[in-house]
């Protein structure tokens, strides 16, 4: 397993994977107090690598933690593309505070760990069947647009719908509306027109969310963010998911509901891959 990545990145210093640890201490280890981005690379570049270093820096900046500069990320990144030959893989990006009091405070001056690894890719399937779980995302959480290393609940949800034979969890806000996915956003089609719950829902800014929505205006298809119903869901011509490792990936089904299946996703699936190919987000 995980034989072509045999470095990471971590403070500085690119190790074999093996020798590369982390203080017991760490706050991301003790307290979940860190923050992460996950990368994929295509043709051994990172994909949309500044998107991923603007949300780096918003999510830290909300917990209070020092983002390293730009070169330096560039760099680590770099580095672990090239040790693992990582030209189509997953890239996983962790900062936290590093060694602090083993309890919730921050402490008095800890320095950072920053930690690059890669990974092979994960399955993908080309159809994704949903499933809503019943635990609601917060919309008005300390944690709002922080990609914080704290995803415990997005494992359970995951494995949720997992054990359902889905795909991907579904969650709702505090409100009752659609929200976003255990580590994807959730997009309806209803008339030709793109549907997406805004940020104030609670999902998170994501990264493919964006390009999906700069695609879908330059292909002239208006896009709509608003809150959404889970009828609305049920009733849509169309829907599909976005993430950095699903891409723009159709619904199928929500639970046992099946959806249909229709043209505006391929269209943006088409214009996906042609950003991808042409290199429209590679710095
Ligand atoms: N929501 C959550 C909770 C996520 O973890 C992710 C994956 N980073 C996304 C949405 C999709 O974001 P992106 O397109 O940046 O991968």
């Amino acid at each position: 397993m995980e034989a072509m990545h045999r470095h990471v990145f971590l403070n500085g210093s690119l190790l074999p994977r093996e020798t590369a640890r982390l203080s017991p201490f760490d706050h991301g280890f003790t307290v979940g107090d860190g923050v992460f981005e996950s990368i994929i690379t295509y043709e051994g570049r990172p994909f949309a690598l500044r998107r991923h270093f603007t949300r780096l820096q918003r999510s830290a900046a909300i917990m209070g933690l020092e983002t390293p500069s730009w070169e330096i990320v560039e760099a680590a990144v770099a580095q672990v593309i090239k040790a693992n030959a990582a030209t189509h893989a997953r890239l996983r990006l962790t900062l936290t505070r590093g060694e602090a009091p083993l309890g919730s405070e921050q402490g008095p001056h800890a320095r950072p760990t920053l930690c690059v690894a890669s990974a092979e890719l994960p399955q993908r399937t080309p159809l994704a069947k949903i499933h809503l779980v019943p635990w609601t995302r917060n919309e008005r959480s300390a944690l709002q647009q922080v990609k914080s290393t704290s995803y415990a609940e997005n494992v359970v949800a995951l494995a949720a719908a997992h054990a359902c034979g889905a795909q991907e969890a579904i969650f709702l806000n505090t409100q009752g509306h659609l929200c976003e996915g255990s580590g994807s956003n959730l997009f309806l089609v209803h008339q030709g027109r793109l549907h997406t719950p805004s940020v104030t829902s609670g999902c998170l800014d994501g990264i493919t969310r964006g390009i999906v929505m700069d695609l879908a205006a330059s292909l002239g298809i208006a896009v709509d963010e608003s809150p959404l119903t889970v009828e609305a869901l049920f009733a849509a011509d169309e829907a599909f998911l976005t993430s950095t490792f699903r891409e723009v990936q159709a619904i199928s089904h929500v639970d046992d509901h099946p959806l249909p299946l229709g043209p505006l996703t391929p269209r943006l699936q088409a214009a996906f891959r042609t950003a991808v190919t042409t290199e429209m987000f590679t710095d």
